[in-house]
């Protein structure tokens, strides 16, 4: 079958020539896939308000040697909030970014497309921070990163006292007598602790109950980052632009 139907969301989109895009999506059945979407930069053309960065949508596509082609494709929610909505809009490109680094062409990958879909939708209405940090350790877990955050990730040892160490390196926290010998790991508080187990395990549709003091939100954030600097070989582009607006945020 050289024709097929994928449901997707648009991950990441390059002009090509004056006439077309190339288009990154990610697709429920069918992983992450590299499409054209021919004529779609023509002012006349119907796709050219639906081939844009977060659409999610039904697209039928052909088959290609190198690079397949949409042919067809139905807007179900664009997710306009997020292109209009600066911040929002940074947080929309990081994690898109990250699925883009992480997820592997052509693996079919259900629940990561759930998570993604979901998060998409938050971030048009939740706090952004606290989305992109429950999507950031989400995608760890089921990329089979899961953080250990319950006992020291060294012994098993219980975790005492209210400043706990983490190590990105070893993959979880850290009781008081392995910490010592993990220079590199950091010290946050138990809140934080707490609050990334909260990120990780609660409903997503839940979250917006949760509230993050300044202190845990620069501590999850700076955990995050490096946890997932550890784990994926390439730099993600729009990370520091990211810590650079939470700082801001901190500050104000
Ligand atoms: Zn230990």
């Amino acid at each position: 079958m050289k024709e097929y139907k994928a449901e997707g969301i648009i991950i990441r989109v390059r002009d090509y020539n004056e006439a077309d895009r190339i288009v990154t999506l990610l697709t429920s059945e069918h992983g992450k896939i590299q499409a054209i979407a021919k004529g779609c930069r023509k002012q006349k053309s119907r796709k050219r308000g639906i081939i844009q960065q977060f659409t999610y949508g039904d697209f039928i596509l052909y088959r290609g040697r190198s690079l397949d082609t949409i042919t067809q494709c139905e807007s179900r929610e664009s997710f306009a909030v997020l292109r209009e909505d600066l911040d929002r809009m940074a947080y929309g490109v990081y994690i898109t970014e990250l699925l883009d680094g992480f997820a592997i062409q052509g693996e079919s990958h259900g629940e990561l497309f759930y998570l993604t879909l979901v998060s998409l939708h938050l971030l048009s209405l939740a706090d952004p921070i606290l989305v992109t940090r429950a999507f950031e350790i989400r995608l760890m877990n089921l990329l089979g990163y899961r953080p250990h955050l319950e006992t020291c990730v060294n012994c098993g040892g219980d975790l005492i006292g209210s400043r706990i160490a983490f190590s990105s390196r070893l993959g979880g926290s850290l009781c008081h007598l392995c910490a010592p010998g993990e220079p590199e790991s950091s010290v946050c508080s138990r809140g934080t602790i707490n609050m990334l187990k909260q990120l990780s395990s609660w409903d997503l549709k839940r979250l917006q109950v949760l509230k993050m003091s300044p202190d845990i939100r620069r501590e999850t954030g700076e955990i995050m980052k490096n946890y997932i600097a550890q784990r994926l070989d390439k730099k993600i582009k729009s990370a520091d632009f990211l810590q650079s607006l939470e700082s801001m945020q901190n500050i104000g």
